[in-house]
């Protein structure tokens, strides 16, 4: 029998990173993987995810997204990738939208270099953007793009290369544990450990019971398409941007990244499971995304070059879940990623790798902290 520090169940964006800097800490690691390495079934694939700093969600993630720009970088190096592109982001809507105040709220607090353009301004630099006379743009230099795919594959590699014995197309059905160790059983065998570390993506309600009741898995559909004058979408005059329109809902993209240009819309769309999803993308959601397109991105007119659905994991105040099982604290959790975690991952992985060798660590950000959760709200 195999013994081993610890457990890593799951290895997407975020279990990939904790096995890999777990590794590295000299850890005796054991991850556990349903599907094959970087695979399109979960929350961690379509070419591409956006990475910024001035942070709408709430300031307190600043601090942990500069952590995880260093760590993207020093990734690269030791696997020899190119994982991060910087294009410079903007964040579009009327001043006082959660999206355009927040950036602003995140860039004043943290002193980040940011401009903020009005209309006028917004078309006469970036001309195919076409917002309302009221709507203004929170620009930054430092945002960009990661490559999903990559950055998994790469954490992966150095996982390896650290020691880390990773398996794939082998599920987990069951874990348990009892005082100061593990037990995974999965379809070929049964595994111990100290401690165990819970990356599940959208499984993760099924794999902790006690958090199927607050995640939600949605379904997000996303689709590249083919301009017509493609050139200024290219990466080097083309920002990534999310953008909030009036009605409160908010689509983002991308430059254009081989031959085409990704969008997709953030939030608004069915809740499904992992078991469940509807993977087609269908004709009238095509319509819709081209009439959002439409009136505010027209020159992305051209062919729909190809769609693919994901899976966001959304907690009830959208903010992650990273903390101790509060039963058992050897057992650590990332989850509730809420559509906003990939650029996070390789500093979640060094922040669990880090629990997991403090068993007194905390997240340092309480934002994190299972247990907001678990309290009722007074209603009076
Ligand atoms: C369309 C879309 C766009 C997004 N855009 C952005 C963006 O621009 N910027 C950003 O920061 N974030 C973005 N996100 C969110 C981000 O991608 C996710 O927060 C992140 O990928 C979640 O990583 P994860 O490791 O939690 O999940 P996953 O990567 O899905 O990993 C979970 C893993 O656990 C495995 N697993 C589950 N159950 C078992 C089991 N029983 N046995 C073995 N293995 C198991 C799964 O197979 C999977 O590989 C986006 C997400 C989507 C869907």
């Amino acid at each position: 029998m195999t013994a081993y520090d610890v457990i890593v169940l799951g290895l997407g964006g975020m279990g990939s990173a904790a096995a890999y800097q777990l590794a590295a800490r000299g850890l005796r690691v054991l991850g556990l993987e349903q599907f094959s390495p970087a695979h399109d079934r979960g929350s961690s694939h379509g070419q591409s995810r956006i990475i910024r700093e001035a942070y709408f969600e709430h300031p307190a993630y600043v601090p942990f997204v500069q952590r995880a720009y260093q760590l993207w970088r020093e990734l690269e190096q030791r696997t020899g990738t190119d994982l991060l592109h910087i294009t410079g982001g903007l964040m579009i809507g009327r001043r006082d939208t959660e999206l355009v105040a927040g950036a602003m709220q995140s860039a004043q607090m943290h002193d980040l270099a940011h401009e903020i353009l009005d209309a006028a301004e917004l078309r006469a630099r970036y001309p195919l953007f076409q917002p309302d006379e009221d709507e203004i743009a929170v620009f930054e230099r430092r945002a960009g793009y990661l490559m999903p795919e990559a950055c998994v594959s790469a954490h992966i590699a150095a996982a390896q290369n650290a020691g880390a014995e990773l398996h794939f197309e082998e599920p987990v059905v069951d874990w348990s544990a009892d005082s100061g160790s593990v037990t995974v059983t999965t379809e070929r065998g049964r595994y111990h450990s100290s401690a165990l570390v819970i990356t599940a993506g959208p499984w993760a309600g099924q794999i902790v019971p006690e958090l199927a009741t607050q995640l939600q898995v949605e379904r997000i559909p996303v689709f590249w398409f083919r301009p017509d004058a493609p050139a200024p979408f290219a990466s080097d005059r083309f920002p990534i941007y999310i953008w909030e329109q009036p009605n409160g809902r908010a689509f983002y993209g991308f430059p254009q990244i081989g031959d085409s240009v990704k969008v997709a819309q953030h939030y608004g769309s069915l809740m499904t499971t992992p078991a469940t999803i509807d993977r087609t993308v269908h004709a009238d959601e095509v319509e819709a995304m081209r009439a959002v397109l439409q009136r505010y991105l027209p020159a992305l007119n051209g062919a729909l070059a190809a769609t693919s659905t994901c899976m966001y994991t959304n907690s009830p105040d959208l903010h992650f879940i990273i903390d101790r099982h509060p039963a058992h604290s050897h057992v650590v959790i990332a989850a509730g990623f809420s559509g906003h975690g990939f650029k996070f991952s390789s500093a979640v992985g060094e922040l669990l790798s880090e629990m997991v060798l403090d068993p007194a660590a905390r997240p340092p950000i309480d934002l994190f902290r299972w247990d907001r959760l678990l309290t009722t709200p007074e209603h009076s």
